[in-house]
């Protein structure tokens, strides 16, 4: 008869001291995070007040050197927030407030914010909506996780390229498809794009520019709203995120 072999009690041992030192780590991070966000977050919110000001007062001479200043202050302030979100929804202290929320309206909302970017370098944005039915989302999350992506659909295409944004009712699940002609993403990488600062080619990305947390951040959106997001994606001939969500009951 096969003797049943009794678990080794060190291996426990060993997996909760790994799950302890993982927990160790995770709190480490979030304090980091939360002392970044206060020591840079505090004195960059004064300089754009400042700029601000300056900005109404000055000559027209200065204006175009002092907006591209706001401009550069505004990114570092959207980068900070975009960390400083990610550690919350990681940490479990932001709760999303998801309740029946109409896509149409989100979708109407991107356009008008984004088609002047887009137009503005050449390429063709269409949107298609087949879906009428209210999702369970968190509308200000859900707008943001499908900005990113339309952001990165714009950074990522030549100029002329097209862009297009779907809404398709699949079952009792919303899908969100975006899709672009852009570099596209090799196989071998698109797992680990969604990675806390991976990018695909430090050398295209620093042309592109990007702090390589957008996709986590859309990711960790879409899936505390029960949903999922993926990729499907060819190397020169384009990209395509998706982003399901249950539909509202
Ligand atoms: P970033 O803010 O740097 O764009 P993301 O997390 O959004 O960070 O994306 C991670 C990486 O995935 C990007 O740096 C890029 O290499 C790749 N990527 C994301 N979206 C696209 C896309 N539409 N086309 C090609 N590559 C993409």
């Amino acid at each position: 008869m096969k003797q049943l072999r009794r678990p080794d009690p060190s291996l426990r041992y060993e997996s909760q001291d790994i799950s302890d030192q993982v927990a160790d780590l995770r709190q480490i991070n979030h304090k980091l995070v939360m002392l970044l966000a206060h020591e840079l977050g505090s004195p960059l919110t004064h300089v754009l007040g400042y700029l601000r000001l300056w900005q109404e007062r000055a000559p027209i001479f200065e204006r175009v050197e002092l907006d591209l200043v706001v401009e550069q202050a505004l990114t570092l302030k959207d980068r900070l927030d975009e960390i400083l979100l990610l550690d919350q929804l990681e940490a479990g202290l932001w709760e999303l407030r998801c309740e029946p929320t109409s896509i149409q309206e989100i979708v109407a909302d991107l356009v008008q914010s984004q088609r002047w970017r887009m137009e503005e370098k050449g390429l063709s944005f269409s949107t298609h909506i087949a879906c009428n039915d209210p999702v369970n989302a968190d509308k200000e999350m859900m707008r943001r996780a499908l900005d990113h992506l339309l952001a990165n659909a714009y950074k990522f295409s030549p100029p002329r390229g097209k862009v297009e944004l779907r809404v398709d009712e699949i079952g009792t699940y919303c899908r969100v498809a975006v899709s672009d002609q852009g570099i596209g993403i090799p196989l071998e990488k698109q797992s680990r794009i969604f990675e806390p600062f991976y990018q695909v080619d430090l050398t295209r990305t620093r042309r592109y520019n990007g702090l390589g947390i957008g996709l986590k951040l859309v990711r960790a959106i879409v899936e505390q709203q029960g949903g999922c997001v993926d990729v499907y994606s060819r190397v020169g001939e384009g990209s395509t995120f998706t982003v399901t969500v249950p539909l509202a009951q």
